[in-house]
């Protein structure tokens, strides 16, 4: 065998490389997440899958969802707006705040749109606004999922008791409102797969017996999101997921998944350059046009997120070019606090002002949750790419 022809350089890379300086943006792949879609549909055997949109709102990021998830889930009226503009046909609608505006949209909507209902004064506000979808109880439940956010199995302002059901299966048949199940999101970035498999089954049988005592034809049971996709690196093993599934009977209720993180965090990168290099008291720092403004998620977790080095030559300015080498850099933002750290240290073999630092597996809650009015800075670019 000959020498092996070297690695083709990502579209990724070459694309950080060649944006002009200074160069900041956050960088999609529909193709990503297209990807991830349907590994996960194997793994579910054929149950639905509604995407969250609120791990990645990307237009391009919600068209290819649009296309080929099963729906979207929506978290607010906003929300409900752009899935509706995207194209969405199916959709299902949450949040412990919803209030007129949301009821009506809800009524609105010429979609096929469940309604996950939180409390019970939201069934009368439903069916004031004229509701005549179909609704499902968002039900506080079971133990609590190994994960970074935990949204049932202890106090959470999510849903309500699971003693209220049958209050509840009745206030909404005097109104005339159709619940056809239950609503049991409970976890964020579960990366124990027999744990989450342990929730889907026992989220199913539970809901059958809660169903009969309540008098609800039951039809549908959401489990919710929460396949986990840790910025830090871990993935929930599809699968011991699927293995986890194996031989469970549906039995004409449809079961329907809800994954926001698992799908968008592969399909965004965020970048940004360097805008200096130096060494202060001792500690080495690279300063990055950008920071946790745009991307906050290592911040809001405390964490520092990876990031690999896209070398640039090109050096454009008459005063010397700051470099590092060999050295561990806590990469800092353009914000004037000290908090703005996207990686409190990573060890890199050589830096320079100008170069550009990538951000992998960023895609789920990244810009989303971003507070870029801070401080009145340029926005990073939105860049979609078709191939990675
Ligand atoms: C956020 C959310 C999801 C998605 O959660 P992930 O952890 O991103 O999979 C699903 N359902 C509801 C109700 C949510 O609030």
């Amino acid at each position: 065998m000959g020498r092996q022809p070297p690695a083709p350089a990502s579209a990724v890379t070459d694309l950080a490389r060649g944006l002009p300086s200074p160069a900041c943006a956050w960088i999609y792949s529909p193709e990503r997440l297209l990807a991830r879609l349907a590994a996960l549909r194997e793994a579910l055997a054929g149950h639905t899958i509604l995407y969250a949109m609120k791990a990645c709102a990307n237009p391009a990021i919600l068209a290819a969802a649009t296309e080929a998830a099963d729906g979207i889930e929506c978290a607010s009226a906003g929300e409900l707006g752009r899935a509706l503009e995207a194209g969405a046909s199916r959709l299902a609608f949450s949040g412990p705040a919803k209030t007129g505006r949301d009821f009506a949209r809800a009524a609105a909507a010429e979609a096929d749109l469940c309604v996950h209902v939180e409390r019970l004064a939201e069934l009368d506000g439903l069916a004031e606004a004229g509701f005549g979808g179909p609704v499902a109880l968002r039900v506080n439940r079971g133990r609590p999922l190994p994960g970074s956010h935990r949204m049932a199995g202890e106090p959470t302002p999510f849903g309500i008791d699971a003693a209220e059901v049958p209050a509840a299966a009745a206030r909404a048949a005097a109104l005339g409102l159709d619940v056809v199940g239950f609503h049991l999101h409970a976890v964020s970035n579960c990366l124990d797969a027999a744990a989450y498999a342990a929730h889907v089954t026992g989220a199913l049988a539970w809901a059958r017996g809660a169903a009969a005592e309540a008098r609800i034809d039951l039809r549908y049971v959401n489990v919710g999101g929460g396949l986990g996709a840790d910025p830090r690196g871990e993935t929930i093993d599809l699968a011991a997921l699927a293995a986890g599934l194996e031989g469970l009977d549906a039995g004409g209720v449809e079961l329907v998944f809800e994954p926001g993180r698992y799908l968008a965090a592969p399909a965004g990168w965020y970048l940004a350059e360097v805008v200096d290099v130096k060494t202060v008291a001792g500690r080495a720092f690279a300063v990055v046009r950008g920071g946790t403004h745009h991307f906050r998620l290592p911040a809001a977790w405390g964490y520092s997120h990876p990031f690999t080095v896209v070398p640039v030559d090109h050096w454009a300015h008459p005063w010397p070019r700051p470099r590092l080498d060999d050295v561990e850099v806590r990469v800092c933002g353009e914000l004037c606090t000290p908090r703005d750290v996207l990686n409190a240290g990573q060890r890199v073999a050589s830096l320079a002002a100008g170069d550009r630092l990538l951000f992998a597996d960023a895609g789920a809650y990244g810009w989303e949750i971003s507070h870029d009015r801070f401080l009145d800075h340029q926005r990073p670019l939105q860049i979609v790419i078709d191939r990675v």
